[in-house]
This record gives C-alpha cells, structure tokens and sequence, in this order.
C-alpha cells in the first residue's frame, strides 16, 4: 500500500510532490491520483525544520510543503486542498510556541515570498514572509522605520500581523494598528485586496485572526521617520511597591516614548529609552528626576543597535547555550491596569530559576489601550492594559516531556488565576484552550468570529493548530 513512510523512504525527502491520493490520504510522487495544478514554486515532502516552532515540543509533520513562488500558488493549493479537505497553515518563521502553525496537512512556508516591493515617505508594500528585521534595515537606509517593533524582530510581517505585535512603545498601538492594506488568500482560494474602505470584514478578520480567515501574502504597511540615536536607561529596584511607582510615574508623564520592565536575576528593572537627534541630546536628569531606581545604565546607541539588540541577544544564545532547540513553554497573557501590580506581586515572587531558565525573560509591557483599533485582538477594559510575559526556557537542549507538561501546568494555573483578575490571552504562547476557551477569550464577539470564519473558511481548512474551530 501506498503510505507517506514508504514513500519518503523510497524517494527520498527532496522529492517534489504531484498529486494526492483521495482514497489512501496521501501526497504521492506515483501512483493513482488527483494531480495537484501547476505551479510557479514547489511542492515538496521535504519537511525538515518546519514540523516543530519554537516551543520545542510540538511536532506535528506537514504531509507536503508548499515554496510558493507566487500568490496564484497559494490560491491553487488552498482551493486543492478545499476540495479534498486537507488542513492548511502558513509558517511565518515559526516563532509561537504551541504549535499554532504547525499542520499535518498541508504546510505553506512563507519564507519564499519574502519580496520587500517599495518604501515610501509614510508606507512599505512587503511580502508577508519578509522580517520586520528585512524591512526596518530596508527601511532605515531611507531613515524610515515601522512605528511599532516588537522585542525580537526576525518575526515574519504575515505571523506578527495575525498575533498583534506588541512593542515597548507605550502609546502608538501594536503592528496591527498600522496597516494600509493587504493582500489575503480566504480559505476558499481566493486572493482578495482589503483595507479599512474596501472589503473592511476580511480586513478586521485578518489582522490579529490567529489565521483562522486568509492567508496574508503582502501587506502595505505604516512607516515613520526614524530618529538615528536612541538614549536608553536600565533602572534596578530592591522592591516591588518603589518599581511599580516609578512605572506610573513614567508613565504618566509620558516624557520617554518606550517605557517597558524586565526581571533580571528576579530583580525588577524598568527599560526606558527615547530616540533623539544627535544636535540634542535628552537631559538624563530631566528624564529621571525623582525616580527611586538605582541608574544601572545610561548609554546611547545608534538606532539599528537598539532595534536590533534583542535579535542580538538571541543570537548570542544560539551560539551559546542552543537556544533553538531548548524546550519553551512560553506564558503570556494580558492584564488590566486595575489588577497588574496585584497580579505580578503574586506571581513573580513565586518563580524560580527553573521557571524562567538561562534562555528565559520574564517581561511586562505597557500599552495604552485607546490606541488599539482591531476588533479581533483580545485585550482587558483598562486605560493601560499590560502584556506580562514569562518567555520560560529549558536548562538544557532536546526534547524534555516532563518539562513541557510542567510548564504547561503552572501556564494554565497561572492563566486561571489571570483571569479571575480581568487578564486575557496573548495567543502566542503556550497554555491549553479549547472550545470553551476559546468562546470566552472572544466574548461578544464570538458570534462575529464564527460568521467571519463561515464567510471566509467555510470549510474550516485553515490554521487548525490553536484549537479555535
Ligand atoms: C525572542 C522572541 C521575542 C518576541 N518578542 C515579541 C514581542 O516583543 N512582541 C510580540 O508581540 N511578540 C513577540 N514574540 C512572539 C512573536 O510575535 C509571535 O510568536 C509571532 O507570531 C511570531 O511570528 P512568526 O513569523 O514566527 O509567526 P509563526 O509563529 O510562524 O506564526 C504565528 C501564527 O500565525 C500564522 N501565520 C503565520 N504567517 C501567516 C500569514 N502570512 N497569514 C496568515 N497566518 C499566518 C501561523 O499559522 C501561526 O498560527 C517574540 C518571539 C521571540 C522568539
């Protein structure tokens, strides 16, 4: 009998892939089937290094993957797929952590379109496979930049676009926030041009839809002018109750654009940094009056080097201690204003070293709310709602089961808790939600995003691995 396993021991993995067999299930190189269409790229069994994300203990083998080479192939494959009812998922560059890109289906990996088209004095026209990283050193050599970053940046513009992207900048809204335009593929097999004047419902389904509606192949996204230095201060504090204050009084000032806190060694640290022209330089002691933190550092950086320094990090830890194949059952979840100092004053002082690891951070991001305008990304009711992250990383590379469950565990105790407190998640970590989950994390909207869903995918093909439908 014709299975996958004989046929990629037969043929090997390099081998392309030229139809499907209804009857067996299976993506053959020979034999009886539905030939798959013509295609500019490729469809190959070839599945090394996309079967797992960045978590480290999903694994999930796509049957096929698809190296698109133009947006018609995506149409052709997920329209294929549509009728032999196959699963699909788009890689980004497969950084969640719980399997939410992983299939065993059909696997489209975006790293092939990944065609940054123009940059313009207010916009960029991108592939969805490009880096935020690609576009902001593309973008900087015109000294423009996104005006939203997250930490890391060799994210993919399609995975930040369906998750939220949040930043350090406090008040300018997340990734999502600045879209002109995209370019998405529904779950029908269909390429559609949307924005907020024209095919409005898919545009709102898309952005942060956890890739449950479309394939997001191009994106025509906000760009701003991009100051060449940044001025950044670390702050250490012995306690809770003095960092917290000096928070909000950051916060409320709102003097110093990017405000965000990071525990190093348990200890409770405010990051804050604010981009300048060299002709004029910030005042430290303007910025930092009346704060009680000890000034760990002061330094300024040219602006690549700030941008970049968590890809930096993360680099230096690949070489380092492996950090790619260290088991990371990342948390992350949401909190209200109201509830945030309460919530991490329970938590933090409750972790341990195994909790977070060498290659972990524990993190909290404050955002003001008002500048969210995506209806599909999930966040408290609270002037400034706080993204609170435990980013936990295995001691040690390689598979590590009973570290996984763990991990997961405590995610879902310490999600329970956060909810009992108005928090919410963050979709791209790791937690168990089903159904019901699923139903509350959307609340009033949770009708909205089933029509969305029978709209655009009816046959629920697309994006099977967080468990929404
Ligand atoms: C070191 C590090 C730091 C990070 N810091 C931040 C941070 O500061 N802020 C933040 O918000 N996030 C952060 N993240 C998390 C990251 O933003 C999300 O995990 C993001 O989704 C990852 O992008 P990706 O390209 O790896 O997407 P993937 O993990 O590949 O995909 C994410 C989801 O989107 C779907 N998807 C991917 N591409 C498309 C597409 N083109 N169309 C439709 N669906 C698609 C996938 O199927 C999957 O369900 C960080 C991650 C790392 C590793």
């Amino acid at each position: 009998m014709l299975t996958r396993r004989n046929l990629l021991t037969g043929l090997g993995l390099g081998v392309l892939v030229a139809g499907f067999d209804p009857v067996g299930r299976v993506w053959a190189a020979e034999g009886p089937f539905d030939r798959v269409p013509q295609l500019d790229g490729e469809l190959v069994f070839d599945h090394s290094g996309v079967s797992t994300d960045n978590g480290q203990y999903v694994i999930r083998e796509p049957l096929a993957v698809l190296r698109p080479k133009s947006v018609r192939d995506i149409e052709k494959m997920i329209r294929f797929c549509r009728k032999h009812r196959i699963k699909v998922a788009t890689r980004g560059r497969g950084h969640s952590t719980h399997g939410q890109g992983l299939v065993a289906g059909l696997l489209i990996d975006s790293r092939w379109l990944a065609t940054i088209h123009s940059i313009d004095r207010d916009r960029a026209d991108v592939d969805a496979g490009a880096t935020w990283l690609d576009l902001t050193r593309a973008g900087y050599r015109h000294r423009l930049a996104p005006p939203v970053l997250t930490g890391y940046i060799g994210l993919s513009i399609g995975g930040v676009l369906s998750m939220g992207g949040v930043s350090s900048t406090n008040r300018v809204g997340l990734a999502v926030d600045h879209v002109k335009e995209l370019e998405v593929v529904t779950g029908e097999g269909r390429a559609v041009r949307c924005s907020r004047t024209r095919n409005r419902a898919l545009f709102d389904a898309v952005l942060a839809g956890v890739g449950q509606f479309g394939v997001i192949t191009r994106a025509i996204v906000d760009m701003v002018p991009a100051l060449p230095m940044v001025r950044s201060y670390v702050l250490r504090y012995a306690d809770l109750p003095t960092f917290f204050k000096d928070l909000r009084t950051l916060l409320t000032r709102n003097e110093i654009e990017d405000v965000f806190a990071q525990w190093l060694g348990g200890v409770p640290h405010i990051f804050a940094a604010t981009a300048f022209e060299p002709s004029s330089p910030p005042n430290d002691s303007h910025l930092l009056r009346e704060l009680s933190g000890s000034v760990a550092q002061a330094a300024s950086l040219d602006f690549l080097t700030y941008v970049e320094r968590v890809d930096t990090q993360v680099d230096d830890l690949r070489k380092s201690i492996s950090w790619d194949e260290l088991v990371k059952p990342w948390f992350d979840v949401w909190l209200p204003g109201s509830t945030m100092e309460r919530y991490v004053s329970e938590v933090v002082p409750s972790l341990t070293a195994r909790d977070v690891g060498a290659g972990g951070w524990v993190l909290l991001f404050p955002i003001q709310r008002s500048k969210l305008t995506r209806p599909m990304m999930r966040v408290p009711d609270d002037d400034w709602v706080f993204l609170f992250d435990i980013l936990t990383a295995a001691e040690k590379p390689g598979p590590d089961p009973a570290f996984a469950k763990e991990m997961l565990a405590r995610n879902n105790r310490l999600f329970d808790r956060a909810r009992q407190l108005g928090g919410v998640r963050y979709p791209i970590g790791s937690m168990d939600f089903g159904a019901r989950d699923w139903a509350a994390h959307y609340g009033e909207r949770w009708p909205e995003v089933q029509r969305a869903k029978r709209a655009y995918d009816p046959d629920r093909i697309l994006t099977p691995g967080p468990g929404i439908f």
